[in-house]
């Protein structure tokens, strides 16, 4: 290292070594001379030409971005301790933390599991909803951003500089600088980046690290990768397990039905600590080609078990009346009586995808008997509509449940569109008009995962409808 290298800063700030450069600067570790303190500095590259018009406006700019970013204090935050200027070149000076970033451990590791990509997600959502709390945007969540230091803490660094260092941004010309690889699509459409786009590149940024790519893939080139990210079809995660249903919601197309960063902080939490909550709720985004791709097949299967069904009843004659193994058309299930006898139910049952076109018979309605059964009934009937009669389900949940749970019911079809089927065991009476019971969800990408839960069940026009549902 030279003696240039080790220059000072602001006649404050002494450079030791270089941790390393990005899109938009280079990063230093140093000494703050007056305080005695390690700090990290950052110098902004500021890729619009320094020479240029308007290179002045933009050096004021950073100045300006970085003083607001310097208002954030969050122990999940990287925090910005001083802004100054050498030599024309803005600097950032920002506390120093022994670290590595999620995109380099990403690169080593390739992905993470669920439960530790929640954890750092939550750590981050706290900060982000901090910052946004205070009127601050991030504009460039990614995994390069994310500093993870070796005692389990997760600090996102980075805020506002994107817009400070004149980068990422579309310019006029539709140009654009960076990767946008994180970009939410009204981003990558032209729109300014907002709270809700930050939520969006958070999930970006949670999908990579799970699924070991970002959403949109690795295009090579900048403009097809653009143009994908604009259209927001995201390639549905594989293994994102109990983790699914809160990306699908960070991810969603549509800014308007994305949670808050306090509330993807939450759900990120519950899945972090196990404790999340079941996808009766709303969610998702999936590819809607690769849902229609999903129905078609689904279809042709079908048709082929029809033909096939046919075909056995032509070969083998009048015998099959009688078999006690005849086969039986796969359709979806509806309510099985109820045994008045049992106090839990122990039948398993499983609904699945009909054709497109089709609609799934009807549930008996719910039956006579002790409101147990009833209730237990009514949440079996409630599954059994799932996921192929999605308007007759969404009508047995209350009116609370869906606007605390699911007020869309654009979000809870798309939630519902990732299920091939799902399947209800081990009902049980929990006291006063609350039951248990095991669900498992089959994605149509594969995978299962399966979850235990306690819903209320409420009178609603003379019917059970489902009121809330914990785990
Ligand atoms: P970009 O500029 O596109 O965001 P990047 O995030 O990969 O790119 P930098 O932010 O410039 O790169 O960081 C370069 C290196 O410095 C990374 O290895 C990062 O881990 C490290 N680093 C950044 N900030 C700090 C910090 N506050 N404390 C310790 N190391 C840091």
């Amino acid at each position: 290292m030279s003696d240039d290298d080790r220059r000072l800063i602001a006649g404050r700030y002494r450079l030791a070594e270089r941790l390393g450069a990005g899109a938009m600067g280079e990063v230093w570790k140093g000494e703050d001379e007056r305080l005695n303190r390690t700090v990290a500095l950052k110098q902004l590259h500021l890729r619009t030409a320094l020479d240029a018009a308007g290179a002045g406006d933009l050096r004021a700019r950073a100045m300006r971005e970085g003083r607001i970013a310097a208002r954030l204090m969050h122990p999940n935050a990287i925090a910005i301790f001083d802004v100054v200027e050498e030599e024309g070149y803005p600097w950032l000076v920002m506390e120093y933390l022994p670290s590595t970033s999620l995109a380099d451990l990403l690169a080593t590791r390739g992905s993470l599991p669920p439960a530790e990509v929640a954890e750092i997600g939550r750590q981050v959502a706290e900060a982000l909803a901090a910052a946004h709390r205070s009127g601050i945007i991030h504009r460039d969540v990614k995994p390069a951003n994310v500093l993870l230091a070796d005692n389990g803490v997760a600090k996102i660094s980075d805020f506002g500089i994107s817009r400070a260092a004149g980068d990422v941004t579309l310019t006029a010309t539709g140009l654009v600088a960076g990767t946008p690889a994180y970009f939410a699509p009204e981003v990558a459409r032209g729109s300014d980046a907002d709270e809700r786009s930050d939520v969006f590149s958070l999930g970006s940024t949670l999908y990579h690290a799970v699924e070991g790519n970002p959403p949109f893939g690795r295009p090579d080139n900048a403009i097809a990768l653009l143009h994908r990210v604009s259209q927001g079809e995201i390639d549905p995660p594989r293994h994102a397990g109990p983790l699914t249903p809160v990306l699908l919601r960070l991810l969603h197309p549509d800014p308007d039905e994305r949670p808050g960063m306090t509330e993807a902080g939450q759900a990120l939490a519950a899945v972090a600590t196990g404790t999340t909550a079941a996808p009766a709720a709303p969610a998702p985004a999936a590819d809607p080609r690769r849902r229609r791709l999903a129905a078609v097949v689904v279809a042709a299967l079908l048709v082929l078990a029809v033909l096939g069904a046919g075909l056995w009843f032509l070969l083998s004659g009048d015998d099959q009346q009688a078999g006690g193994d005849t086969p039986r058309p796969s359709v979806p299930a509806t309510s099985a009586p109820t045994n008045p006898a049992t106090s839990a139910e122990d039948t398993t049952t499983t609904t699945s995808s009909p054709p497109p076109g089709t609609s799934s018979p009807t549930p008996t309605p719910t039956p006579q008997g002790n409101p147990d059964e009833q209730r237990m009934a009514a949440v079996r009937d409630y599954y059994a509509l799932l996921p192929g009669n999605l308007e007759a389900a969404y009508a047995r949940l209350s009116d609370r449940f869906k606007s605390t749970r699911s007020p869309s019911f654009d979000d809870y079809a798309a939630f519902w569109g990732q299920m091939s089927s799902v399947q209800v065991t081990n009902l049980s009476p929990a006291g006063g008009n609350a039951v248990t019971a095991t669900i498992t969800y089959t994605y149509a990408s594969g995978g299962t995962t399966t979850e235990q839960h306690i819903y209320t069940l409420v009178d609603q026009n003379g019917q059970w409808a489902i009121d809330s549902q914990a785990s």
